[in-house]
């Protein structure tokens, strides 16, 4: 067992998390699901969505746009019929049946222009479109009248307004690539560039143990001495809400029982996470269980002790390795801690947006004192003016303070006291 007596920086250590994260989660190694149109269509359209990367590159099947189309409402033209039109000798050009979008146009003759709407194909033959707001007159005539004329005082230069296929993405190129995060832009050129299977980075399986001998899952009785399992519930949200795939245990202070766990655990398990254990009493099942991480303690409070490393998965004697990220047992400094280094670190690798908690900074509202040594995170809100206040104390067992608040609120480092109107950083947490 590595133990260090000296406090880890919270910035070091959240790269150290994330690197182990971002190493075991990245797309190529996570199992893949495939997802065919109707769920690209039932994503576009809004319906429940789980952030997810592709796994895989997509091409485009048909070219975008797959025609040469209008960008205005217009004439479609012939540039050279038009290159000695001046103000005052205009080019004068029949008017032929006019181009409604979805409608394949007949090629355009020469010395004639054809009425075409947004998106409508450009006639073979044309190449440039001139907007009716430029022409001689400045509206279409109606369309019974074959002998109608349409006059232009300009030359065009060709292909002005003329939307050319495959500008957007050719067929058979890269429409999105592997890691990509699935957002809106992204299910809707799929969809426009006609791919129709995509295959998807496995949401990360993360096996969650709450550990402790008190606890006691959420509904059960609760005898003398013992507590509600919280943290089983409020990780689990936590990691759902950057991706993850969660089975959740709850696992009392007894190392054969942490053992069983572990070789249980389903066999595509990415990452364990653990609260509790972890500390300086006497029955801290992780950190006398798991020997091959690194446990000591980061400069923060809540959120000290910290554990890291790897942890054998499945049977002892063909043993899987799988990253281990080990939090406190107080149900603050558990969350506490999945903000300050698993959020980010997992909802880079899932392509949950965003990765990071919005950020602000605003005068407090009341003198605060804190730990010199220690990033202290505590929990506030603003007032009515715009000035942060806190919402309980330090403790990290005040979760219903936490519930409560809206802001982690970040005194770094080197502070021992900041005066009431102090300006003050904070993360949003609503
Ligand atoms: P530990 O980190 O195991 O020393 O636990 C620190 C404190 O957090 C103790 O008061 C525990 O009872 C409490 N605690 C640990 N795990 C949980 C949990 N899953 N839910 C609620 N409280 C917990
Ligand atoms: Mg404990």
């Amino acid at each position: 067992m590595h133990h260090e007596t000296t406090r880890r920086p919270v910035a070091e250590h959240a790269e150290m998390v994330a690197a182990l994260v971002g190493r075991a989660l990245a797309v190529g190694r996570r199992r893949r699901t495939t997802a065919e149109p109707a769920v690209l269509l039932t994503a576009a359209a809004g319906a429940r969505w789980a952030p997810r990367v592709l796994a895989r590159d997509a091409t485009a099947v048909v070219d975008l746009p797959g025609f040469d189309n209008s960008q205005m409402d217009g004439y479609a033209v012939r540039a050279a019929d038009l290159v000695a039109a001046v103000a005052g000798a205009p080019a004068e050009l029949r008017v032929v049946a006019p181009v409604p979008a979805g409608t394949q146009p007949p090629p355009l003759p020469p010395g004639s222009a054809a009425p075409v709407m947004t998106g409508a194909p450009i006639p073979a033959g044309a190449d440039a479109v001139v907007k009716i707001e430029d022409a001689d007159p400045p509206q279409f005539p109606s369309f019974e009248d074959s002998r109608a004329t349409v006059r232009f005082h300009a030359s065009v230069v060709p292909g002005s307004f003329v939307r050319r296929r495959g500008s957007d993405v050719g067929t058979g190129d890269v429409v999105v690539h592997a890691g990509t995060p699935l957002g809106a832009a992204q299910l809707g050129v799929l969809v426009a560039a006609g791919v129709d299977t995509i295959e998807l980075a496995a949401p990360p399986h993360v096996l969650l143990l709450s550990t402790g001998s008190e606890l006691v899952p959420a509904g059960g009785p609760l005898g003398d001495a013992q507590v509600y399992d919280a943290n089983g519930a409020a990780l689990a949200a936590g990691l759902a809400t950057v991706g993850a795939r969660v089975t959740h245990r709850v696992v009392p202070d007894d190392p054969a029982a942490l053992r069983r766990v572990l070789a249980e655990a389903p066999d595509d398990v990415a990452l364990v996470v653990t609260s509790g254990g972890v500390s300086a009493g006497a029955y801290e099942v992780v950190r006398q269980t798991l020997t091959d991480a690194w446990f000591g303690h980061v400069a923060v409070q809540p959120g000290g002790p910290q554990g890291l490393g790897t942890v054998a998965l499945g049977d002892p004697a063909a043993p899987r390795e799988a990253p281990l990220v080990a939090f406190p047992g107080n149900p603050v400094s558990a969350l506490v801690s999945f903000e300050l280094f698993l959020r980010p670190a997992l909802a880079a690798a899932t392509g949950a947006a965003p990765a990071h908690r919005a950020g602000g900074r605003a005068p407090l509202a009341e003198p605060l004192d804190s730990p010199p040594a220690l990033h202290q995170v505590r929990r506030g809100r603003l007032d009515d003016r715009g000035r942060v206040v806190m919402v309980g104390g330090p403790g990290s067992h005040l979760l219903a303070h936490l519930a409560a608040a809206t802001l982690l609120v970040h005194v770094p480092p080197g502070v021992a006291h900041l005066e009431e109107g102090d300006d003050i950083d904070y993360w949003e947490i609503r």
